[in-house]
């Protein structure tokens, strides 16, 4: 029952336009893949399906509340998104900032939403850690110069704010303007 609230609040604001703050997960196909790391980078849990299963992307859809990301137009002509039950956006572009760039702009999405709060392989929120946790876990370069770390509790990856990081933020506010 509270699933199916929320996933009307979602269609409310959606379509008013309104940007969302919380709330709004996707699960992408392989077909449009690329999208699944920038939405993460954004703060956006965004399961990436690998299967060839039409039907169980869109029961994994439907079940966890996500807004299906696909160039499959055969998906978009299920009742289930003609009827606006499940949100589906077909992505146009073959180009990964271009299909970004769609998604952005039919969701009104905040670029700047939560950036780095997830991991990027496992799509799972990062924990706080301190330099002292992470001493033996990264290069001895990045420990002289680093100050923040952040671990995923999937994975054990340690994120910092290294040049990568730096590469991305500029990304993200390239996005963000458009
Ligand atoms: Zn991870």
């Amino acid at each position: 029952m509270r699933k199916v609230r929320e996933r009307q609040n979602l269609e409310f604001w959606v379509n008013r336009g309104v940007r969302l703050i919380s709330n709004l997960k996707f699960i992408v196909d392989n077909n449009v893949g690329k999208l699944t790391k920038w939405l993460r980078i954004m703060g956006y849990d965004a399961l990436f399906f690998d299967g060839k299963n039409d039907s169980r992307m869109v029961a994994i859809a439907l079940a966890e509340g996500r807004v299906i990301l696909t160039k499959d137009t055969q998906i978009m002509k299920r009742r289930v998104v003609t009827s606006g039950q499940l949100k589906a956006i077909l992505i146009k572009n073959d180009e990964p900032e271009q299909q970004m760039h769609q998604v952005i702009d039919t969701l009104n999405l905040d670029c700047q939403f939560r950036p780095f709060a997830l991991c990027l392989e496992c799509n799972q929120p990062l924990l706080e850690r301190s330099r002292e946790q992470v001493k033996d876990l990264v290069p001895p370069y990045v420990f002289q110069t680093q100050s923040q770390y952040m671990e995923c509790p999937a994975c054990h990856r340690i994120y910092w704010r290294g040049t990568h990081w730096q590469a991305m933020t500029r990304k993200l506010d390239k996005f963000t303007k458009g």
